[in-house]
């Protein structure tokens, strides 16, 4: 009996010993960590690939030859600078080979940018408009299989095109598992020509923790590739260093 009270309490003690130790472990993690966030300044590159049924038509027509360009995803791949992109699920279906290739970058984080490019919420620049808590949950769940099916990976993140979007809607995404990031600076790149314009936009609205929006280049994006060279150096200089989402904190 007493044999074994005194193995009772000795099996009592290194559990307690176990307990105590990792509550210590684990908040001495949690700490560094803080402190290694709020010290470092740190920037989100992301960026949309878009493409509506009208974009797919131009690229069958042979209007266009390319919604993305070639030269910024090599340099994303070979320079292995952190990037998260936002894919729509069309997107993923004409060039297959290249959200495959991207995927398989740690530095690149592949995130949801819907199916076909809708506007969740009214007006939203020249989007067909979507308005049904179905249509906009088919959206997202239509490019994560698409998606996964890819890569293998479920994306975390979703952003909505045209960030256009309410309450409502990020309860959706959440509903299904996915973070919105629509908020962040947005770099203008769909509009400026120039990618001086650019990189004086971004460069001067940067802050600690910016999630940066961007496009993949092409025709509705000329100036990004050569914006984004430069801005990266500039950063660099300026002491940031780059992550994809999923290594952040938050969204
Ligand atoms: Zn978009």
């Amino acid at each position: 009996m007493i044999r074994n009270r005194k193995t009772l309490f000795a099996v009592i003690l290194v559990i307690l010993i176990c307990i105590v130790f990792y509550i210590l472990h684990t908040k001495k993690v949690e700490s560094e960590d803080e402190i290694k966030v709020s010290k470092s300044k740190v920037v989100y590159l992301t960026f949309d690939a878009d493409m509506t049924p009208f974009m797919k038509k131009k690229l069958d027509d042979k209007k266009v030859s390319s919604y993305y360009s070639k030269d910024l995803v090599n340099y994303l791949e070979s320079e292995k600078i952190p990037a998260t992109i936002f894919v729509a699920g069309m997107f993923a279906e004409v060039y297959p080979d290249l959200i495959r290739e991207m995927a398989k970058y740690p530095n690149i984080e592949i995130a949801n940018h819907s199916y076909d490019h809708p506007g969740f919420q009214s007006p939203c620049y020249k989007l067909k408009i979507i308005n049904t808590d179905e249509e906009k949950i088919g959206q997202m769940e239509k490019t994560q299989r698409i998606l996964t099916e890819l890569t293998g990976i479920v994306p975390k993140y979703f952003r909505h095109p045209g960030l256009c979007h309410n309450q409502q809607d990020d309860l959706l995404a959440k509903k299904i598992g996915l973070t919105v990031s629509d908020s962040g600076l947005t770099s203008g790149d769909s509009y400026y020509k120039n990618p001086k314009d650019i990189i004086k936009k971004v460069l001067s609205e940067v802050q600690d923790g910016s999630v940066i929006i961007m496009h993949l280049g092409g025709p509705n994006a000329p100036a990004t590739y050569d914006a984004v060279k430069e801005i990266v150096s500039k950063l660099k200089e300026g002491g940031y260093t780059f992550k994809v989402l999923r290594w952040g904190i938050s969204a």
